[in-house]
């Protein structure tokens, strides 16, 4: 089988899996997800990605019918099932089943669902020659309105932000708080490069506080490089000598243009190589394994 779903318990092939048309996460987006990498058969971060599901999930008082650890042995099983070494993995709790009105205690147990299937990245040459972004004009949602800290299933803000992007011919659109300070991309963390140091807009402006995003902080620190989450505008974005997205799907990946504005020497800048290199090695380094535990668990019957 290439690609596997949980579905409340079951795993099915891809094209098997299905939830009511009556749930909450399809009529109101009411619900959580996460975005998870394998690579060649290691899920990596598992524990921090399930910890932010579950601090979504309290966050919108969304009671996760399982316990986190019944949740990682659901995943594990998951990617086992898929037979992929290397994928992407989509947990995804829903309200579940209610009606037609959106008070959530019309919906009695929650859906849960698990996607595993093949990873969709940017390809290598926009690596090589670094991603063009553009801001687009629908801001982020102010932290007091929809907090950009719940990976919830409402992302239409940033899917708004997107089709900017595919219309301004961009590869990523970067999205500014209600104030006009830079906050994160529809879908990766922003950081720049400048003096040597690292900046990053910091967690409390309503973005998400990206898994990849905390990696690359840490592994800064490690390089001893100066890392540090700030409030900045776009002036300090536009005269950056390097800038760069993080996110599970893009890694680290370098930006050369910004709103038409060069950054540094228009390539993808050594500080930005070093960490991407920092961070690939860490994803092979590290993560729980999927199918050396299997067959410790097969063996015990
Ligand atoms: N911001 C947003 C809005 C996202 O959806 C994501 C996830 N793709 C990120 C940032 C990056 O987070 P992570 O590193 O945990 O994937």
């Amino acid at each position: 089988m290439s690609g596997a779903v949980y579905v409340n318990g079951r795993i099915c092939k891809k094209e098997e899996a299905t939830v009511s048309v009556y749930d909450h996460g399809f009529l109101y987006g009411d619900g959580v997800f996460e975005g998870i990498r394998v690579y060649d058969g290691r899920i990596f971060k598992l524990e921090e990605h399930i910890a932010r599901l579950y601090e979504s999930a309290h966050h919108i008082l969304l009671e996760v019918p399982l316990p986190p650890a019944a949740m990682k042995d659901a995943i594990i099983e998951t990617v086992r099932a898929s037979g992929l070494r290397d994928a992407y993995i989509r947990p995804v709790v829903s309200r579940g089943p209610g009606d037609l009105g959106l008070d959530p205690r019309r919906c009695r147990t929650a859906t849960v669902v698990i996607i595993v299937d093949a990873v969709r990245l940017y390809p290598q040459e926009a690596y090589e020659r670094g991603l063009r972004i553009v801001t687009a004009t629908v801001r982020r949602p102010a932290p007091d309105t929809l907090n950009g800290r719940i990976k919830s299933l409402n992302y239409l803000n940033n899917v708004l932000a997107r089709i900017e992007a595919n219309q301004a011919g961009a590869d990523e659109a970067l999205m500014l708080t209600r104030e006009g300070y830079v906050c994160e991309c529809s879908a990766d963390n922003v950081f720049l490069v400048t003096g040597g140091a690292l900046w990053t807009p910091a967690a409390h402006l309503g973005l998400l506080r990206g898994i990849t995003r905390d990696a690359v902080l840490l592994l800064a620190g490690e390089q001893g490089l100066a890392a540090e989450e700030r409030v900045f505008t776009l002036h300090d974005l536009y005269t950056a000598g390097e800038c760069f997205l993080t996110g599970t799907g893009a890694e680290v990946a370098p930006v050369v243009e910004v709103d038409g504005r060069r950054i540094g020497d228009g390539r993808p800048g050594p500080i930005t190589h070093r960490l991407n290199a920092a961070f690939r090695e860490l994803t092979r380094r590290t993560g729980t394994p999927v199918f050396t535990q299997g067959v410790v668990k097969d063996e015990r019957g």
